[in-house]
């Protein structure tokens, strides 16, 4: 039989059609898990400090007449769990934000951003909200501000200090206190300007380091919950970041140190600006 030119080209057409639509359909499936397994993780993270609430509660209920210091724990606990429990809302509320600028920015990539932000001085106030904890030698590591020059990127930054801070924090949560945290700005070629916060505490090991910005990760769960982490924080650090056409990435040594290194595209500073 004899088939036409356009019945060919209708063919190709169609088949290649069939494989968009097929991958369309694979990443809305993807998406559809992710977001499927994000919901049963903040309702099971959700649920610990609840159900932790409510134990105490119903102690205190039913045994009115418990000695002193057993009702003074159970409020102590109550307290530390409601204070977990409004961290977690907190940090998922952010998170939500971050994913739906995220979804703005795909949609209309300059419609964000138009503020310069002095980065330099960001990282300035970061070291000097912490400084203090350096003065309590036997408690905290040291926090050196070793390198910084004038920079400045398009940001937020009320977003860009909590990207900084999250990170500074966890530097501290991490490392002993006769280690060291090192903070320094620099501006590279090709105007990118990068952060590194490193530090020398008990690093990453190597099978969690490309998941410790997964929503919920935690290399040691226990010992992350001690430390008031709700999992969520370098989520939040890299929807941030990643909003700012920004990258982020980590090298860490088990037993000697981790460092987190931010990059950003920079903006030359206007002239008269210089500090
Ligand atoms: P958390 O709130 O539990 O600290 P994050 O998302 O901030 O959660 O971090 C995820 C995990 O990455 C942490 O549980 C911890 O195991 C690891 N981590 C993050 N920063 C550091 C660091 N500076 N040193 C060692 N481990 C870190």
């Amino acid at each position: 039989v004899y088939l036409p030119n356009s019945f060919w080209r209708a063919r190709d057409e169609l088949s290649i059609l069939s494989e968009t639509f097929n991958q369309m359909l694979t990443n809305l499936e993807e998406a559809y898990l992710r977001q499927q397994r994000f919901v049963a993780d903040a309702s099971h993270e959700l649920r610990a400090p609840i159900t932790s609430i409510r134990c105490n509660l119903d102690l205190l209920n039913k045994a009115p007449d418990l000695p002193g210091e057993e009702i003074s724990a159970a409020l102590t606990d109550t307290q530390a769990e409601a204070e977990r429990l409004g961290r977690l809302v907190n940090d998922l509320l952010t998170l939500a934000r971050a994913d739906s600028t995220q979804q703005l920015l795909r949609e209309a990539p300059h419609a964000l951003y138009h503020t310069r932000i002095d980065l330099d001085s960001l990282l300035l106030d970061t070291f000097r909200l912490f400084r203090h904890r350096s003065e309590q030698a036997s408690i905290y590591p040291r926090l050196l501000l070793q390198h910084t020059e004038p920079v400045q990127i398009y940001g937020d930054a009320d977003q860009l200090k909590q990207v900084l801070v999250a990170l500074v924090d966890n530097a501290f949560k991490y490392t002993p206190p006769n280690g060291t945290i090192t903070l320094s700005l620099r501006s590279h070629e090709h105007r990118q300007a990068c952060i590194v916060i490193s530090d020398t505490g008990i690093g990453i090991p190597a099978e969690d380091l490309s998941h410790i910005f997964e929503r919920f990760y935690r290399a040691d769960p226990a010992r992350s919950r001690d430390r008031g982490g709700s999992g969520l924080g370098l989520a939040i650090v890299k929807r941030i970041v990643e909003n700012h056409r920004g990258n982020i990435q980590v090298e860490s040594t088990p037993g000697a140190g981790s460092n987190f290194t931010l990059c950003f595209p920079s903006v030359p500073i206007a002239p008269g600006e210089q500090a």
